[in-house]
């Protein structure tokens, strides 16, 4: 905001002096309600009464005006002179020429991107020489070790052949596809190599099991990163215009977590839907410190249930009910890029 808000006032009072020499006009009187005009062209409108400042945006362009001033800036960038907006009545007016040349900005440009998921990332926990959480299950007398690394591989080898034969035109990609143990590092460091084309987003989808000292403790649930968790999602050689890259960033940051919220959402209540009858939902939580965090990408972890619960680990143990949890994934991952699809992709951030 303060380079901008620099960049405009210097500009506004060359502008302002230059503007001493304009003509008027009279017969163009600012009638017009700023709240209307923007209801028209399809704009949100956005008010500061303290400062005067009033920006319409409008799929990620915008147009900045200040009670008094006849400049209007586009795109934080081209600027033009125009009547100067009035308050009148308690709310912003301007001339209809202004409304016009509003109207012609945002028509002029082109549709915003699509944005598609060009690749999916199934990241099964642990594994290798980490086991991850162990549980013990008695069938029949018979007391065996389950263990998380082999559960998650599991459903997560699942989801990827489903996901694979729904997607045929996505990278379907796996963390590990045996009993192999790629560190932290590593799994970030493939999240962020995946080459995806321009308007692709990659979702990435760690899996999990959970274990507690509380044999009681059971349920599913899904984690999304924290909101407050500030990552530096855009690439600095992508723009030269470092002014605005604090701002863009913070923007995307809340673009992706929006859409982590949204997957863990999707996710969450398909998994309701397949084993719900089961287990119990533990519903989808915020955090910050899980093996996502430096992934560039919309991202979800998925705790399928506790190994150390008698009766989930019974559960964990059985390939149907693992196929049950990886159909309430993928369903969740389909409603999410139906969505993401359908829509302009990442939600628009106000
Ligand atoms: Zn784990």
């Amino acid at each position: 905001m303060i380079p901008r808000s620099k960049t405009f006032i210097a500009l506004a009072s060359v502008i302002i002096l230059l503007g001493l020499a304009m003509p008027s006009f009279p017969q163009d009187a600012p009638a017009v309600s700023l709240y209307d005009a923007a209801a028209k062209i399809g704009a949100n409108l956005f008010w500061d009464p303290l400062s005067g400042g009033v920006r319409l945006s409008k799929d990620g362009h915008s147009a900045d005006i200040r009670i008094g001033n006849p400049l209007v800036i586009f795109d934080y960038g081209k600027g033009a002179l125009l009547d100067p907006p009035i308050l009148s009545g308690g709310s912003p007016k301007v001339t209809a020429t202004f409304v016009k040349r509003i109207e012609d900005f945002f028509s002029s440009l082109p549709p915003p991107p699509s944005y598609k998921v060009g690749v999916i990332l199934i990241d099964p926990g642990h594994g290798g020489k980490d086991p991850g959480a162990i549980g013990t299950v008695t069938i029949g007398g018979k007391t065996t070790q389950i263990r998380e690394k082999d559960i998650v591989l599991k459903v997560a080898t699942d989801l990827y052949g489903s996901l694979r034969a729904r997607y045929p035109d996505k990278k379907v990609l796996l963390t590990r596809s045996d009993d192999t143990y790629p560190t932290l590092e590593d799994r970030v460091e493939l999240a962020n190599g995946v080459k995806t084309g321009p308007n692709e987003a990659i979702l990435y989808v760690s899996i999990h099991a959970n274990s507690a000292f509380n044999q009681s403790s059971s349920g599913f649930e899904v984690w999304y990163l924290s909101p407050d968790y500030r990552r530096t999602v855009i690439d600095k050689t992508d723009t030269d215009a470092t002014e605005i890259l604090p701002i863009l960033n913070s923007m995307m940051e809340e673009e992706f977590t929006t859409e982590s919220i949204l997957i863990a959402k999707s996710v969450s209540d398909s998994l309701q839907q397949t084993i719900g009858d089961k287990s119990q939902n533990r519903g989808i939580k915020e955090e910050a410190w899980f093996v996502v965090r430096n992934a560039k990408m919309p991202s979800v972890l998925i705790e399928l249930g506790f190994v150390s619960n008698p009766a989930e680990a019974k559960l964990l143990a059985d390939e149907g009910y693992l196929k049950k949890c990886s159909a309430g994934i993928y369903n969740g991952i389909n409603t999410f890029i139906s969505h993401f699809e359908g829509s302009r992709g990442f939600t628009a951030a106000q």
